[in-house]
């Protein structure tokens, strides 16, 4: 690829122009790395290799960064981005290495990562490293998001080492030494919004338009580089991808918790988690990210952060643009609300086994899902329990004996009302097909799309408090619960994973200190 490649990174140099990547060697991490866990399904669908070979000692050494893989170029990626809505110029890539690019078995190419491996030209004053906390959420979110049908960047591996770092821990200020990781993350591609806003707010145009040709060629073949229109339609791509993405998030009660625009990925893909939380008693003011004190980022409003954040991609490219593109580029955007919105109501019916929206269903959704916040239903289990339903348990004083969600919510005044609309609602669907066999149907469509397990902060807590004293068999049994969130599982129920989360979950933090 042709694309400027700086030399010297002695310096710390976040001014320097018209590069997109730097050559730089990763620097390991030294004192006893060991492999944290691994995921199957990644390393074997994806980078066509056995789990056996994790058992090697020489596995974690590939991981830490000791050793690269032969025909490894380690490059760092200079990008920038807007944070909490200012934009703040260069930023990132201050703690990942790109190895290369793999093309596996299916021929699909992946491009290998390693984040947490030191220093780059782009550390700004930082450290270059991620800490096990960290590395282990970021792991078993990733993978989850994957298995539950989320688009996702994803993680081969963690390893740790006895090497430490500095954090503060929450907003307190207190600081404290912690282990420092490494993720193994793998990408068809790491670029981001901010990847083109960088070009473009430092009016780097010629940069600019030649990588996102090579994007276009790349990532988006459909688009011909002859068309002189492909900027804009590369443009509405990412943007609709970009919609489709927070749709699913919205779906699942997940709020990334940090969604700058140097997290969002050109290809529609979760990227970069850190202080991300799947909701548990519903609220669309669920802020995942105690640093973000506004609530900038909170459930509710991901949606128009989403749009927000394609309006500022729009201004990215807008300089490669004809006076008339940038009029049809300014009619796309405005159609961008509605679209998310019918978007986030197509999910939500689907969830509740409905799979044409007529007249009215938005407020059978919108009543629900008020009922929820006012009751504090638990968002998965009560989209779950509703899927188990059988119709005859369909009125207003069914026995919800173990659906514990389900009976919170049934506490609403206006619950058996609803249950009726509902229940209305779902016979005008059956009317063309034979009752029973459309109640199967719809309760096997219900189950497929509402998981019974979600990697829940006090799950992930759990497992970190263990995996920092060396034990990793909260984490292990975590990721292995996570290959299949649809399924009922008898030692994940024994753990009480589908069962109301303990207290002390909903008072939980999580900073975005990483
Ligand atoms: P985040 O807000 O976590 O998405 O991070 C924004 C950017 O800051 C990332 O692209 C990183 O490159 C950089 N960064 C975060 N933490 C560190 C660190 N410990 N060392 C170097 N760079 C970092
Ligand atoms: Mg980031
Ligand atoms: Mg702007």
């Amino acid at each position: 690829i042709l694309l400027p490649i700086d030399e010297t990174h002695e310096d710390v140099k976040t001014n320097i122009k018209n590069i997109i990547y730097s050559e730089v060697t990763p620097r390991h991490l030294e004192g006893n790395v060991r492999l944290v866990c691994a995921s199957e399904d990644a390393l074997n669908n994806i980078l066509d290799m056995d789990m056996e070979l994790t058992t090697r000692e020489e596995f974690a050494e590939f991981i830490s960064g000791a050793k690269l893989p032969y025909g490894a170029l380690p490059v760092a990626h200079r990008y920038g981005g807007h944070q909490y809505g200012l934009w703040l110029g260069q930023l990132g890539d201050g703690r990942a290495h790109i190895l290369g690019e793999y093309v596996n078995r299916h021929n699909e190419r992946w491009q290998v990562q390693l984040k947490g491996s030191g220093l780059t030209p782009y550390s700004r004053v930082y450290d270059g490293r991620v800490v096990l906390r960290s590395a282990v959420r970021e792991m078993v979110a990733s993978e989850a998001c994957y298995f539950l049908g989320i688009p996702t960047t994803r993680t081969g591996a963690l390893v740790v080492s006895d090497d430490t770092v500095m954090r503060d821990v929450y907003y307190t200020g207190d600081l404290r030494r912690e282990k420092a990781a490494v993720l193994l993350r793998l990408a068809p591609s790491w670029f981001r919004f901010g990847s083109l806003e960088i070009l473009s707010e430092n009016g780097e145009v010629p940069v600019l338009k030649q990588l996102v040709d090579f994007i276009i060629k790349e990532y988006f073949p459909e688009i011909q580089l002859s068309d002189e229109n492909r900027f804009i339609r590369v443009f509405s791509e990412i943007a609709h991808r970009s919609l489709d993405l927070v749709a699913k998030w919205q779906g699942l009660g997940f709020t990334h918790g940090l969604l700058n625009t140097d997290n969002m990925s050109l290809l529609g893909l979760t990227m970069d988690y850190g202080p991300f939380g799947f909701v548990d008693s519903y609220d669309g003011g669920f802020i995942a990210n105690s640093s973000d004190g506004e609530g900038r980022y909170a459930l509710s409003k991901q949606p128009d952060v989403v749009v927000w954040n394609v309006g500022q991609l729009a201004d990215a490219v807008k300089p490669l643009l004809s006076p008339s593109q940038q009029i049809h580029l300014s009619h796309i955007l405005k159609t961008l609300d509605t679209y998310v919105k019918n978007k986030i109501l197509e999910t939500f019916l689907m969830k509740i086994g409905l799979r044409e929206e007529k007249w009215g269903d938005d407020q059978l959704v919108e009543k629900l899902l008020d009922m929820m916040q006012q009751t504090g239903a638990d968002f998965t289990a009560t989209f779950r329990q509703l899927a188990e339903l059988e119709p005859n348990e369909m009125v207003n004083d069914i026995k919800l004996k173990d659906k514990w969600s389900l009976k919170r919510l049934s506490m609403h005044v206006s619950w058996g009302c609803w249950l009726d609309q509902y229940r209305e609602r779902l016979d005008k669907e059956a009317d063309a097909s034979s009752l029973g066999v459309f109640e199967d149907e719809r309760r096997r469509r219900m189950l497929s799309v509402n998981p019974i397990y979600v990697p829940r902060n006090w799950m992930l807590h759990e497992a970190i408090l263990d995996a920092e004293c060396d034990d990793f068999v909260k984490l292990n049994f975590l990721l292995e619960v996570m290959k299949r969130p649809f399924d009922n599982q008898p030692e994940a129920e024994a753990k009480g994973f589908s069962a109301q989360p303990p207290h002390w979950a909903y008072a939980l933090k999580i900073s975005c200190s990483t």
